[in-house]
């Protein structure tokens, strides 16, 4: 027996799979070929859910998607040289986002280095400026302690991608099985919470504030921090303002969520707690004339480095967010307070929260066609379930959509993020249904997309489909970026000469039929151009539980946002 032992090998393939899941590493998307396609496989005998997807980009921002779903990493697998290159675009996205990822990716044989390889590039020294680790394992015999290493690397601290180079020769090497010794799963974050003196501050200043106000990031969602940060907002009576992604950790349709007073509550309140948010071009880098110029930040993260940036806080709570707001809570229970509901601030928040409500539910209920972004957002709030995921993306579809869509539940909004990428949607939804499908059935994904979004990474409706998939993408047509024309309009501009040459930059082919690219791989597909079209399609595909459809709603080509207060609303995302 013990001879038998000795003999049996394991492939490098075998050896990477098995570290994985030793992680727990559940979810891989990726594009196969030379030298990863038995990775794939062995991940797949190895229990790990292998998701092929049609180009790296996308397959890296599922795979980053998990991470922030689930709190592992989701690993991107991806090919030498050029399929590692497009696997960048995730990588950053995911670091910008502080988001766990791992990316294996193959490379090219170890005795071949710098002779001109098939797909021969640094990859190590690509990946390092998107990434926290990129490295490679001497040996197979390394891997697993590599392994183990990114995946703690990807969620101690500020969570981020991690990339691991295989060379391609190590992948079908045959090993002494014996000789290789894997790694037990490592430990869950280690939480900390802030100094004791830094809680203390941070509460009086705010038992002090005339206008404070809270602000929720989606490192707040990240952290699972709902149940205290309601309490919090709940037990002192804060108003509340979520970012993009922190919408969701308290209810938008909570009364104390100030969101359709955004400007006025950044630039009037004196204290602001910030939670797991930072204050770059999202916040407006936390400085006037946005805000007061002596307001007063407490600061809430997890990453040391990240206190101070742009603004120096009057407290700064070094840890972890579910942590400290617990912190914060102990101490308003020994020392109850509330800041009082009669106050003047809350007047003024509330009288800027109706009159712009008001200005869109105007706008949704014009009765014009082609429709506007307000008409169809009204329509699709409507009839969208409460706890469904909604995935985001395009310039306008997106500001305005998050503006009118509710979230009412962490976690269950996915969007451009911090680095403002476009071609996100498609993958981040075909992660956030996977997860569901395995966590929670019923749920579903709907992924509200601009036209020009939709194009990035059209081609993963395939995937959607091969994977019998039920999400709802919604591609919101104005037949352009940003703006379009309709097709008479454009039919005279083109007219005029050669079409390359006067082409408007902005300008995508009118009234395209996005819809028959979903009917091309079996899901339903709808043309909608009214209001009660609308309605109709939203009705049969959310009522339709295991089919993916795509609706195509036709909008005005020039409708844009509603009338901005300020001249720099117009161009900024939010
Ligand atoms: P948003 O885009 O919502 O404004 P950001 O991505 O800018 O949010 O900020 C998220 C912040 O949350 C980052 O600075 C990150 O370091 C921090 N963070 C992530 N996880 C935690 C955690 N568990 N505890 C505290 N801070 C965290
Ligand atoms: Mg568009």
């Amino acid at each position: 027996a013990g001879d038998s032992e000795n003999l049996k090998t394991v492939s490098g393939a075998e050896v990477i799979a098995q570290a994985l899941k030793k992680q727990n590493v559940e979810y891989m998307f990726g594009v196969v070929g030379i030298p990863v396609t038995e990775i794939a496989v062995a991940a797949q005998a190895a229990g790990i859910k292998y998701v092929g997807m049609r180009n790296e980009q996308a397959a890296s921002y599922a795979a980053s998607a998990v991470g922030y779903l689930t709190g592992r990493p989701g690993v991107c697998l991806v090919v030498s040289g050029p399929g590692l290159i497009h696997a960048l675009s995730g990588m950053a996205n995911a670091n910008m986002n502080c988001w766990p990822l791992i990316v294996v990716g193959g490379s090219s044989d170890c005795n071949q280095e710098m002779m001109g390889a098939f797909q021969e590039f640094p990859q190590v020294e690509a990946c390092r400026l998107y990434s926290k680790l990129s490295v490679r394992p001497s040996s197979v015999e390394a891997i697993p302690f590599v392994i183990e290493k990114a995946v703690r690397t990807s969620i101690y601290g500020r969570p981020g991608a991690c990339y691991v180079d295989i060379p391609g020769d190590f992948v079908n090497l045959q090993v002494n099985a014996s000789s290789i010794k894997y790694v037990e799963c490592c430990l869950p974050p280690p939480v900390n919470m802030a100094d004791a003196s830094a809680v203390s501050t941070a509460a009086s200043i705010i038992r002090n504030a005339k206008q404070p106000l809270l602000i929720i990031g989606k490192g707040a969602a990240y952290a699972h921090a709902e149940e205290n940060i309601r309490k919090l907002v709940e037990q002192c009576g804060l108003p509340f303002l979520p970012t993009p992604m922190g919408k969701g950790v308290v209810p938008d349709n909570h009364p104390n969520c100030v969101a359709a007073a955004r400007s006025r509550a950044l630039q009037h309140a004196d204290v602001i707690i910030l939670l797991g948010a930072r204050l770059n071009w999202i916040l407006h880098f936390g400085l006037p004339p946005r805000y007061q110029a002596d307001v007063k930040i407490i600061q809430v993260d997890i990453c040391a480095e990240e206190l101070g940036n742009n603004v120096k806080p009057a407290a700064a709570l070094l840890g972890d967010i579910n942590a400290v707001t617990a912190q914060l809570l102990e101490h308003y229970n020994k020392r109850p307070w509330q800041y009082p509901s009669n106050a003047g601030w809350w007047k003024v928040l509330r009288e800027k929260m109706k009159s712009n409500e008001e200005a869109s539910k105007e706008l949704a209920s014009q009765k014009s066609l082609p429709m506007n972004y307000y008409t169809v957002f009204y329509h699709v709030q409507e009839q969208l379930p409460r706890d469904c995921i909604i995935v985001s993306e395009g310039a306008n579809t997106m500001d305005i959509g998050r503006t009118v869509l509710q979230n009412y539940l962490p976690r269950h909004r996915l969007d451009a993020g911090t680095f403002g990428t476009m071609g996100v949607g498609l993958g981040f939804a075909i992660a956030a249904a996977l997860v569901t499908k395995d966590r929670n059935p019923e749920k579903r994904v709907v992924c509200v997309e601009g036209d020009s979004a939709f194009g990035f990474s059209g081609m993963e409706v395939e995937t959607i489909c091969r994977h019998n998939l039920p999400i709802l993408l919604i591609v919101v047509n104005n037949n352009g970026i940003y703006q379009g024309f309709d097709a008479d309009t454009w039919k005279e501009i083109t007219k005029l000469g050669e079409i390359s040459q006067v082409a408007p930059p902005v300008s995508l082919l009118p009234n395209s039929r996005y819809e028959q690219i979903m009917t091309a791989f079996g899901g339903k597909g709808y043309f909608v151009q009214t209001p009660g079209e609308l309605q109709n399609a939203l009705r049969t595909s959310l009522a339709e539980k295991t089919v993916p459809s795509l609706i195509n709603v036709m909008i005005e080509p020039q409708a844009s946002r509603k009338k901005q207060d300020f001249h720099w609303l117009t161009r900024s995302n939010m």
